[in-house]
C-alpha cells in the first residue's frame, strides 16, 4: 500500500526546518565584514570595497563599466535615465515578471507596453514584440526569468531592425549565459539585483554595467544627486547637472558581496546539478512538467518552476488552478519549499488598472494622448495568464543544501501523485502553502 501522504496525517517526506537559508555565510564573509569595520570607510563615492566589487563584476560579466547601486530596481531605473528615456517614450516589457521591470520605466516617466511571454521558456516572447512597437517605443526590457537566458538573437534582431534600445533586466541570472556568453552582455545596459534571495545576494543592493563611456558617466550622475566628481581634486561639486537620485551603496554590503562573488559560480553548478537532477526523477510523472532550458542556454535557477496538468492524469473535475493549489498543499506538508511568486501578469496589477501614477496624479500616463489611452488587460497576456493558474516555484536547490535534500523532494513528488485523489479531497484545506522568507534570510 503507498504511504500516507502528510496531509493526511501520515509522516512528512522530510522536515522543512532542515532546509537551510540562501545565501551562505561563513568565515570568509565575516573576514570581508571585518575588514570593512577595521578600516576607514563605510561609504563614499571612491570608497575601495565598492570600487573594487565593481571592477571585480565588470570582468566577472566582461563589460567595461559597472556601477554599484542601491537595489537592482535602481539600477534599472539609472539605465533608462541614462538613455534620456522619459515622459512621451514608450518602453517594451514582458508581462510576466516581477513589478520591478516595469515599474522603473514609470519611474523614468515613461509609459511600459506589456508583451507576453513564450510559453515554454516564460522570457518574452520575441515573435510578440513587434505589434507592440509604435514611432514613442524606445527600449526593450527583456528579463531573463527564473535564471534562463531570454531570447536575445531574435531580440537583438528586432530592436536593431527599429532603432531601439536593449535594458536587459538580469536581476535573477547571474553568472546564466546564452550562446556561451554571459547575460548582462547584450544589451546597451544591463541590471543585477544583490536582493537576498538572488543568486549573488548581499542583503540589498544592485549593480549596472555597460560598455558606453557616456552612459557610466550619466548614470554615475544619476546615483548621486545629478552631481558630479572634479576630475583634478576628486571632490564632490555641489552643483547638480542633471535630475539625479540617491541610488549609492555602501561599503558593508558590497564587501559581502565580493565574499560572495568568489563562489558564485561554484555555487551556481551545484544549483544546476540539483536542479537537473530533480528534472530527471519527475521525468516519469505524468501531469507535472520541468523547466524547459533551450540548448543555447546556461541556465541558473534562481527558482525552479514547475506546471502541473490535470488533464494529462485523468483528473477532469477540477480545473488546473484548483488542482495546482492542492499539489501545492500536498507536497508542502511533505516539506517541499515552494509557492508562487508572481500571482498574475503584471499588467493586471492595481497600478496598471488604476493608472493612478505618481501621487495618484494620473502620470506618467496623463503625459500624452496614447498614454491616456491605454488599457492593460490580463486577457491580452493568455501565456500568462495561463502560467499562472498552473506553475509552482519550488526553492531550496541553492547550498549549503546538498542532494540529500534534493531526493527528498522527487519522493515527495512521486508519493503525492500516486495518490491523486488526495488533492481532491485537500485543494480546499486551511493550509498556506509557501515557503519562508527566512529561507531567504528576510523576515
Ligand atoms: C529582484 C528583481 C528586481 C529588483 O531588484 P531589487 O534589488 O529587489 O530592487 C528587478 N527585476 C527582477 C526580474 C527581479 O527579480
Amino acid at each position: 500500500m503507498a504511504a500516507k501522504l502528510a496531509i493526511d496525517g501520515g509522516k512528512p517526506v522530510l522536515d522543512a526546518k532542515t532546509i537551510r537559508p540562501w545565501p551562505v555565510l561563513d568565515e570568509r564573509d565575516r573576514q570581508a565584514v571585518l575588514r570593512v569595520l577595521d578600516g576607514q570607510f563605510l561609504c563614499g563615492g571612491e570608497a575601495p570595497e565598492a570600487l573594487a566589487l565593481e571592477q571585480e563584476w565588470a570582468r566577472y560579466v566582461g563589460r567595461k563599466y559597472c556601477l554599484a547601486t542601491s537595489s537592482g530596481t535602481a539600477a534599472l531605473h539609472m539605465a533608462l535615465a541614462a538613455l534620456n528615456i522619459g515622459p512621451g517614450d514608450e518602453v517594451i516589457v514582458p508581462a510576466y515578471t516581477f513589478l520591478a521591470s516595469a515599474s522603473c520605466i514609470l519611474h523614468a516617466g515613461a509609459i511600459p507596453v506589456f508583451a507576453d511571454i513564450d510559453r515554454r521558456t516564460y522570457t518574452i516572447d520575441p515573435a510578440l514584440i513587434e505589434e507592440k512597437i509604435s514611432e514613442r517605443t524606445r527600449a526593450i526590457i527583456p528579463v531573463h526569468l527564473h535564471g534562463l537566458p531570454a531570447e536575445m538573437d531574435r531580440i537583438m534582431e528586432v530592436a536593431k531592425k527599429h532603432d531601439l534600445y536593449i535594458v536587459e533586466d538580469a536581476c535573477q541570472a547571474h553568472g546564466a549565459e546564452y550562446r556561451g556568453r554571459k547575460v548582462g552582455q547584450f544589451g546597451e545596459l544591463a541590471a543585477f539585483s544583490l536582493n537576498s534571495s538572488k543568486n549573488l545576494a548581499c542583503g540589498e543592493g544592485g549593480l549596472l554595467v555597460t560598455d558606453a563611456e557616456d552612459l557610466h558617466m550619466r548614470a554615475g550622475m544619476l546615483r548621486m544627486f545629478g552631481d558630479e566628481i572634479d576630475d583634478e581634486t576628486r571632490l564632490r561639486v555641489y552643483n547638480a547637472s542633471i535630475l539625479g537620485y540617491m541610488y549609492r551603496t555602501q561599503e558593508l554590503p558590497a564587501a559581502l558581496t565580493r565574499a560572495q562573488l568568489e563562489r558564485l559560480d561554484e555555487h551556481n553548478e551545484i544549483r544546476i546539478r540539483h536542479c537537473d537532477y530533480l528534472s530527471e526523477q519527475l521525468k516519469g510523472i505524468a501531469g507535472v512538467h520541468t523547466p524547459y532550458v533551450p540548448q543555447e542556454c546556461k541556465c541558473v535557477y534562481w527558482m525552479y518552476i514547475v506546471e502541473f496538468y490535470p488533464e494529462e492524469v485523468g483528473v477532469e473535475d477540477l480545473n488546473p488552478e484548483q488542482f495546482r493549489i492542492g499539489m501545492e498543499k500536498a507536497l508542502f506538508m511533505e516539506g517541499v519549499q515552494l509557492g508562487q511568486w508572481q500571482t498574475m501578469p503584471v499588467p493586471e496589477q492595481d497600478l496598471f488598472q488604476t493608472k493612478m501614477g505618481f501621487s495618484a496624479s494620473g502620470y506618467p500616463w496623463k503625459f500624452t494622448e496614447e498614454g491616456q489611452r491605454m488599457v492593460y488587460r490580463g486577457e491580452d497576456y493568455p501565456n500568462a495568464r495561463e502560467l499562472c493558474r498552473r506553475y509552482t516555484a519550488v526553492v531550496g536547490f541553492h547550498p549549503p543544501n546538498g542532494m540529500e535534500v534534493v531526493e527528498r523532494y522527487a519522493e515527495a513528488f512521486h508519493k503525492v501523485f500516486s495518490d491523486l485523489d488526495a488533492v481532491r479531497r485537500h485543494w480546499q484545506d486551511p493550509v498556506t502553502a509557501h515557503y519562508r522568507g527566512s529561507l531567504f534570510r528576510a523576515k
